[in-house]
C-alpha cells in the first residue's frame, strides 16, 4: 500500500496557489480527485456556460498533472449525499491514507463535506479541511466576536488582518514522477460556454490577471461603472470556480500598485474582492442565507406580484427600458452581465416589477458562466432590499437616468439592442412611442412613477418585531 496523499478539488480549480494540494504535496506523493455531481449541479442552477468552463479548466488540469507524473482521478457521483460512498472507495481501492481539500462556505457543501470526513475518519483515514478560499480565511469579527451585518466596517477590520499577511502565494505542486498519458474526455455535464471570451488555460487566467493589474488598476475607480468600457477584469468566471487563488490576487494587486507608485491599501479594486470574501463568510454565519430565506426576516411579509409576462420580458430583454435590455441579452449571449447593469436589472426586478427575488436569483445563476452562491445571493438580497447592509427600500433606480449616467452615449446600447442602433443623441434612452413602433421595439412594460411608489409602499408597511 502507498501512502499517497488524495487532494479533492472543488472550487479551487487551479495548481498554482492552492494550499491543499501544497500542504499534502509537502507530506509524500499526491494523487487528485475531482467528482462531479451534475444532478446537484443542477438543482443548484449551475448554469451550462459555467459547467462548460469547469470542465474546459479540469481538462487543462489533467494535461498539467500527467506531465508532473501526478495521478488524477474523475469521479461521478450524482447528488452530495452520494459522495462520501464514492470517496471512501476510492481511498480503499487506491490505498489512499489521507483527504486534503480546501473548504467551501455555502451549507449544502459544508454538509456533504462533513459527511466524508466522518465516513473516512471512521475508516481510519486522516481529512484535512483547510480554509475556505479568501483573501482573508481567518475569522473577521467584530470586538463582541459577532459576524459583522455592516460592509464597511468589516471591510476595515479585513484589511487591518489583511496588511499583517504578507504570505507568497503557494507554488505549484512538483513533478513526482514519469509523464503520465491521461485522456480528457469532455463529460456529458459539461454546456456549451463562449470559449472564445473564457479561455480556460492556467496559464491565459494568470495573465489576464496580470495585464489587467497593469493597464486598469489606475482607472478602476473612474471607469469601473461604465458598461461600454473594458475597465473591469472580468475575471469574475475564474474567481467563482478558483481559477485564481487569494494569494496570487494579493501579490499580484501589491506588485503592480508598487510599480504604479499607488497604495495597494486604498486600492478600490481590492475592496471589491472585499465583498466577495464579505459574501462568502455570511455563508458561514447566517445558514438561512442558503435556505432561500432573505436576511431581513421581515422582509418575508412582501407579497410579491404574480406577473409572468412582466418576468419573460426582462429575461428575454423586451422591458421597453432599452439599458435592462442591452444587460439582459449580454448575459445570453456572453454569460456574463457589468455590474453596473446587474444592479440595474435586479432593482428593475424587484422593486419596478415587484417580483420576488429568487426568480431573479435562480435566472441568473442559470446563465451567468460566474454564477456564485454568495455573491449572486448577496446581489440579489442588495438590490432587492432584503439583505444584509442591503440598498434601503426606497431606493429605486431609475433605469432611464442610470442609462443617460453611465452610458452616456449609449454606446453599450447599441452594441446590444441592434434594432436602436440607428437613434441618435438621448433618444436611445427612452424613444418614443411612434419611433419603437417604426423601429419593432416594445413599449415599456411599466410606468417608472407608479412602480417606484408601489414598491416603497410595499416596503414601508412592513411590520417589525
Ligand atoms: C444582482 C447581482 C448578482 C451578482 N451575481 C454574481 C455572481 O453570481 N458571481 C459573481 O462573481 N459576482 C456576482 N455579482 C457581483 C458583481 O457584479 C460581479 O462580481 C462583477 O460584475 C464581475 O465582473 P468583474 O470580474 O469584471 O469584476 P471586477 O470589478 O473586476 O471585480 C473583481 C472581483 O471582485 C468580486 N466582486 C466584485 N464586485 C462584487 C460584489 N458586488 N459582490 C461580490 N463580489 C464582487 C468578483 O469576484 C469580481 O470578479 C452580482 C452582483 C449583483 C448586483
Amino acid at each position: 500500500m502507498s501512502a499517497t496523499q488524495l487532494v479533492w478539488l472543488r472550487n479551487d480549480l487551479r495548481l498554482d496557489d492552492n494550499p491543499a494540494l501544497n500542504l499534502a504535496q509537502q507530506q509524500g506523493d499526491i494523487a487528485v480527485v475531482f467528482v462531479a455531481s451534475p444532478g446537484q449541479w443542477q438543482q443548484h442552477d449551475d448554469s451550462p456556460a459555467k459547467l462548460g468552463l469547469k470542465a474546459a479548466s479540469l481538462k487543462d488540469i489533467s494535461a498539467q498533472l500527467a506531465q508532473k507524473g501526478i495521478d488524477l482521478h474523475l469521479v461521478e457521483a450524482d447528488f452530495f449525499s452520494d459522495v462520501p460512498g464514492k470517496l471512501e472507495t476510492l481511498c480503499r481501492q487506491q490505498g489512499y491514507t489521507a483527504l486534503w481539500f480546501n473548504q467551501e462556505t455555502p451549507l449544502d457543501e459544508r454538509r456533504r463535506d462533513q459527511a466524508v470526513c466522518e465516513l473516512l475518519q471512521q475508516e481510519g483515514l486522516e481529512t484535512h479541511a483547510l480554509a475556505p478560499d479568501l483573501l482573508v480565511s481567518a475569522p473577521v469579527l467584530t470586538q463582541q466576536d459577532e459576524a459583522f451585518k455592516v460592509f464597511t466596517p468589516y471591510y476595515r477590520r479585513w484589511l487591518q488582518i489583511l496588511q499583517d499577511l504578507q504570505q507568497p502565494p503557494y507554488p505549484a505542486p512538483e513533478k513526482q514522477g514519469k509523464k503520465l498519458t491521461f485522456e480528457f474526455d469532455i463529460p456529458d455535464w459539461a454546456g456549451d460556454y463562449r470559449d472564445d471570451l473564457w479561455p480556460a488555460e492556467e496559464e491565459a487566467v494568470l495573465d489576464k490577471l496580470s495585464r489587467f493589474c497593469e493597464k486598469r488598476l489606475k482607472a478602476y475607480p473612474d471607469d469601473r461603472d461604465f458598461p461600454a468600457q473594458p475597465a473591469t477584469s472580468t475575471l469574475s468566471p475564474y474567481l467563482s470556480i478558483g481559477r485564481l487563488g487569494p494569494r496570487r490576487l494579493l501579490h499580484s494587486i501589491q506588485y503592480h500598485c508598487l510599480q504604479q507608485d499607488l497604495h495597494w491599501q486604498d486600492n478600490d479594486w481590492l475592496r471589491e474582492l472585499a465583498w466577495r470574501d464579505f459574501y462568502r463568510q455570511l455563508m458561514l454565519h447566517f445558514p438561512r442565507l442558503s435556505m432561500d430565506k432573505p436576511f431581513k426576516p421581515e422582509t418575508e411579509q412582501v407579497v410579491w406580484r404574480d406577473d409572468e409576462a412582466g418576468f419573460q420580458a426582462w429575461c428575454e430583454g423586451r422591458t421597453g427600458f432599452p439599458i435592462v435590455d442591452a444587460a439582459m441579452r449580454q448575459l445570453k449571449q456572453t454569460g456574463w452581465m457589468h455590474n453596473r447593469l446587474r444592479m440595474i436589472t435586479a432593482s428593475f426586478l424587484t422593486k419596478l416589477l415587484l417580483i420576488d427575488w429568487r426568480r431573479g436569483e435562480q435566472f441568473f445563476m442559470q446563465h451567468l458562466v460566474d454564477g456564485e452562491f454568495g455573491a449572486n445571493n448577496g446581489g440579489w438580497q442588495w438590490s432587492a432590499s432584503t439583505g444584509c447592509d442591503a440598498a434601503p427600500y426606497f431606493r429605486v433606480f431609475n433605469p432611464t437616468r442610470q442609462s443617460e449616467r453611465f452610458d452616456p452615449d449609449g454606446e453599450f446600447i447599441r452594441r446590444f439592442v441592434p434594432e436602436l442602433s440607428s437613434l441618435k443623441g438621448k433618444k436611445i434612452h427612452d424613444p418614443d412611442d411612434e419611433t419603437r413602433q417604426d423601429l419593432d421595439y416594445p413599449l415599456p412594460v411599466v410606468d417608472y412613477k407608479m412602480a417606484r411608489k408601489r414598491a416603497i409602499d410595499t416596503f414601508a408597511d412592513l411590520k417589525k418585531d
